[in-house]
This record gives structure tokens, C-alpha cells and sequence, in this order.
């Protein structure tokens, strides 16, 4: 009960700053102008779309660092998924990104696949991961993105939170090709997308920095996965998966 009482109460957090900070952010007026002249009729095409930038598996110092200074120059805000046991000695990282309006969830405490695992293995997984991101930031209310996105009815049950996965994932693990990943994405970004990409590499750092700029230009704005169910007016639920937050 307490646990679903904080998610409405964050959702309904999330719902007001995701109906005002749109109308004033940056990021969001340089899109407008780009995407349609200051004289334009508002048509369908000139209407904003609304999109999530999703991070697996860090932070990693190095790369995250330079990802958190290219979305503030953006005014963009994201949301990462983080694995437990590469935060001592981030904590500022963590409070960075809380700072700076980005969202922040669990990927479990050394990457595996939750699938199968009895309730004391997913809890050193999950509940663990999920103490570090509290003693690090203060608060508890933290998505779950399973490793693989490999979800079955024992995630489900013990998640007690929701489960966060992806409608575009460019693979930028596998050949780490940023003209590749950035054409994937750009090519096939609809309004409600969830992107996956993982902040541990810095072609994908790179990568998702001109994936901003060129949906910037197309009339996207970038919101956190709160900020994107909260527009599409959804209460997310502790134990349900979604994969995009589509109008
Ligand atoms: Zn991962």
C-alpha cells in the first residue's frame, strides 16, 4: 500500500512538472522554430512529438559525464538504468543526473538475467540495487529495466515497481557504428518511443547527442519516462511492463 501510494503520488509529481516544464524549456522552443515557421498554421506535422532517451548500464565516469554535459547543453532530460555495483564512487554522478531533472532506475547490481531467479537471488539483484540508489540519492522511487529485457511472471511479481523496456533499440553494443545507430533511431522514432542505448560507450554518447540534434529539427521533444507516461495520462503500475507510451 505504501509502495503504490508513493507511485501515484510521484506520478501525480511527474504529471504537473511534465505539463509545465514543455511549455518552457529550451529545448522545446528551439524545436518549435525549427520545426515549423514562426508563421505556420499549427498543423499536424508542426505538432510536437514526444519521445524518451533511455541509458543501460552505467554510470561509467568517463562516458556519462560527457553524455550529462551534451543533454544540459540541450536542455534534454533522459533516464538511466544503472547497475549497483558501479555506483560506489559515482554518488555524484547519480546526484548530477537527479539535479539536473533526468530519471533514474534500477538494471540490477551486476547485470544479470532476472528470468528464473528465486526471491533471494532477485532481491541482491534488485532490492539491493535499489538500497544504493536510495543511500546515494535520498529517495525510492526507482524504475526496473531487466537485463535482456527478459521479463516472466516471477519479474512481474517481485519487481514492486514498474517495468521499463524499449520500442527502438539500434543494437549500439554490436558494431558501436554511430552513423548506424543515429540513421536507426532518427529513421524510426515515432511519437511515445522508447530508446535504448547504453551510456558506456562513447560512440553512443556521441551518437545520441546528433540523435537529440536531429529530432530536435523533426519537432521531437526528449521527456523521462514519468514525464512521457504522465503526458499519455498513465498510471504506471508496479509489476506491469511497458514498451512504449504511444498516443
Ligand atoms: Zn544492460
Amino acid at each position: 500500500m505504501v509502495l503504490r501510494l508513493e507511485w501515484k503520488k510521484m506520478t501525480m509529481l511527474a504529471l504537473t512538472a511534465a505539463l509545465i516544464l514543455p511549455w518552457a524549456g529550451a529545448g522545446l522552443q528551439k524545436a518549435r522554430s525549427e520545426a515549423c515557421p514562426a508563421d505556420a498554421v499549427l498543423t499536424q506535422e508542426c505538432e510536437l512529438k514526444l519521445i524518451a532517451l533511455t541509458f543501460d548500464d552505467g554510470p561509467r565516469r568517463s562516458t556519462t559525464t560527457e553524455l550529462l554535459d551534451g543533454l544540459a547543453q540541450r536542455g534534454v532530460r533522459a533516464t538511466f538504468f544503472l547497475i549497483g555495483e558501479q555506483v560506489p564512487g559515482n554518488e555524484d554522478l547519480l546526484r548530477r543526473m537527479d539535479e539536473e531533472g533526468h530519471q533514474i532506475g534500477i538494471h540490477t547490481y551486476d547485470h544479470v538475467m532476472l528470468t528464473g531467479l528465486n526471491a533471494a537471488d532477485f532481491s541482491a539483484q534488485v532490492d539491493r540495487t535499489r538500497t544504493v540508489l536510495k543511500n546515494a540519492l535520498g529517495h525510492n522511487d526507482f524504475l526496473l529495466r531487466p537485463p535482456y529485457g527478459m521479463v516472466d511472471d516471477g519479474v512481474k511479481r517481485r519487481a514492486g515497481c514498474p517495468i521499463i523496456l524499449w520500442s527502438v533499440d539500434p543494437e549500439d553494443w554490436d558494431d558501436k557504428n554511430t552513423d548506424r545507430i543515429v540513421e536507426h533511431v532518427v529513421s524510426r522514432a515515432k511519437d511515445g518511443d522508447i530508446i535504448l542505448l547504453h551510456d558506456i560507450y562513447p560512440t553512443s554518447v556521441e551518437a545520441a547527442l546528433r540523435i537529440v540534434d536531429a529530432l530536435h529539427q523533426k519537432g521531437f521533444y526528449f521527456l523521462t519516462v514519468d514525464e512521457l507516461a504522465a503526458q499519455r495520462r498513465l498510471s504506471l503500475k508496479a509489476g506491469s511492463t511497458y514498451l512504449n507510451f504511444y498516443p
